[in-house]
Parts: C-alpha cells; sequence; structure tokens
C-alpha cells in the first residue's frame, strides 16, 4: 500500500499564529495515526511580502511544537518553470487571457452595477468579458509592456472540464473519516487570476500543481479554502491531474468571532513561546 501523503502549506509572509498550529498539528497527527509522510511546502510566490525570517520563523515554531517533515522543503518560488509549464498547457487549449484592469477599474465597474455578485470570498467576480478585447488587442498591450494578469476562463474552462470528466467533484473526509461528495462550483470564482505580468503563478495554480507533483493525497487546511477547492477540480482535470482527498477543518476564531489572521495581529507562536507558553498548551489553545 502506498502511505498517505500530508503537507502543511504556510506563506512566509508573516509570523505562525495558533491556526497555523492547528492546521499543522492535525496534518501531523493525521499523517502519524496512517503511517503517512508530512510534507512541509513554502508558499512564497509573493516576493513582496514574504520574508526569510519568516520562514526561519516557521521551522523553529514547527520543530518547536514536535512536528518532523521530510526534507527537502519544496519553496515554490524555486519552481516556476513547473507552474509556467501549466500555464502553458492552459494557453493551449485557449483558456487564459491577458487582462489589463486594475484593481480601481474593477470597483468603479462594479460600484456602477448593483447586485454585481461576489466570489465566496467576498471579493466582486471579475466584470470585464473576455469578449470585450479581442486576442489581437490584448496580445498588442502585452507586447507593449503593459502590466496585465492572466486570468482562466472559468466558463470555457469548466465546460470542458465537464466534457472530460463529467460534473465536477471532489471527496471531502470529515474528522470521524466520513466522506462525502462535494460539488463544485467554479462559476461562483469567476475568471480567477492564475499568473501576472512578473509572476508566473498565483495560489490556485501553484497549489494543484505542487501537490500533485509532491504526490500528495490528502489536503488537510482552513475551511477557509474549503470554497476555493472547486477552482482546483477544475485545474486538475485541465490539467490531468490526481484529485486528493480534502478535509476542511474548523478555524480557530478570536473573542470577537474573527479567524485568526496576520491582518488581525493575531498572538504569533513566537511571542506565545517567549511568554513561557508550552507546546502542550499550544494544542489545547489549538482546540486539540
Ligand atoms: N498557503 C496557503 C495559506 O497559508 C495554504 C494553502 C493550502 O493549504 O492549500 O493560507
Amino acid at each position: 500500500m502506498t502511505r498517505p501523503v500530508f503537507r502543511f502549506a504556510p506563506s512566509p509572509n508573516g509570523p505562525l499564529h495558533l491556526g497555523h498550529a492547528r492546521s499543522a498539528l492535525i496534518n501531523g497527527a493525521l499523517a502519524r495515526a496512517s503511517g503517512g509522510r508530512l510534507l512541509l511546502r513554502i508558499e512564497d510566490i509573493d516576493a513582496t511580502r514574504c520574508r526569510p525570517a519568516f520562514e526561519a520563523g516557521i521551522y523553529e515554531d514547527l520543530a518547536w511544537l514536535g512536528l518532523d517533515w521530510e526534507r527537502p522543503v519544496r519553496r515554490q518560488s524555486q519552481h516556476f518553470a513547473d507552474y509556467r509549464s501549466a500555464l502553458a498547457r492552459l494557453e493551449a487549449l485557449d483558456l487564459i487571457y491577458p487582462s489589463f484592469e486594475t484593481r480601481g477599474d474593477i470597483r468603479r465597474a462594479v460600484a456602477e452595477r448593483s447586485g454585481w455578485p461576489s466570489d465566496p470570498d467576498g471579493a466582486p467576480l471579475f466584470p470585464f468579458p473576455r469578449a470585450a478585447m479581442s486576442a489581437a488587442e490584448r496580445a498588442r498591450r502585452v507586447a507593449a509592456g503593459e502590466p496585465y494578469a492572466l486570468r482562466l476562463d472559468m466558463a470555457r474552462a469548466q465546460a470542458l472540464a465537464v466534457a472530460r470528466a463529467g460534473p465536477l467533484a471532489w471527496r471531502e473526509v470529515d474528522a470521524a473519516g466520513e466522506g462525502t461528495n462535494i460539488a463544485a462550483d467554479p462559476l461562483a470564482w469567476g475568471d480567477v487570476i492564475l499568473a501576472r505580468k512578473e509572476v508566473p503563478t498565483a495560489y490556485h495554480l501553484a497549489v494543484v500543481v505542487d501537490d500533485a507533483l509532491q504526490g500528495v493525497t490528502h489536503v488537510v487546511r482552513g475551511a477557509d479554502l474549503k470554497a476555493a477547492t472547486s477552482v482546483h477540480r477544475v485545474l486538475q482535470v485541465l490539467l490531468g491531474l490526481p484529485a486528493p482527498l480534502y478535509t476542511h477543518h474548523a478555524l480557530l476564531l478570536d473573542a470577537e468571532g474573527r479567524k485568526l489572521s496576520k491582518s488581525i495581529g493575531s498572538q504569533s507562536l513566537a511571542s506565545l513561546r517567549a511568554e513561557g507558553v508550552t507546546p502542550d498548551e499550544v494544542r489545547r489553545l489549538a482546540g486539540l
């Protein structure tokens, strides 16, 4: 029997907090209980926000929690060629296009339309149809050096994926090990960004390419990423990649009911450690 492969995939754009500890420890416990492997992946594609010191902190925090992971660690910034070749395959299927609208353009366009839908993360769907600009005009603007984002033509991508694989779904495994099929709804995301002029990948693309390249069989992550699995399934089908099993665990909330995050200044594991909190206490604080 092949061993299950789990991964914890933090971004080194801030210190780890209790929410990360929870996710990492759940992955570690599931790997141990199943005789599986635990991988650590550093999701550092955003060079403007990622810092070596945060990456060093990740290793320190996880080791302190008693976790052990396989080496070498995959750092996404070292594998841009893999994402470029996945992009090229999607491009060959005519599924991606460069878009030039800024966040401000999108905000203004959406403000003029009442009831314009948002994606599951609350951001407005991309409001400019691909057909509104010719492929030749898009190519001219790219060649002229304008900044752009490469977007997935989701309607076309979803239609092609369904034609290839039938209705899109994934297997969600709950804490008791019970599995259910969840129907994917990629159109709820609209034309998501898969890369930018300066960076040949964005989260959705890198995560499916890496999970497949690393042979991940069990994706265990926070419930805030559950809806994104719809996008991941489309990409997996189009790129011919296997579908892992998914578990989206409940998030830790702070006293105000907000999910812990770097942006609200949730207390870091390093500062808890400095205050004398023990790994066992972290487990308890992390709801485990
Ligand atoms: N890098 C992502 C994050 O820190 C997690 C990606 C994933 O688990 O799919 O939120």
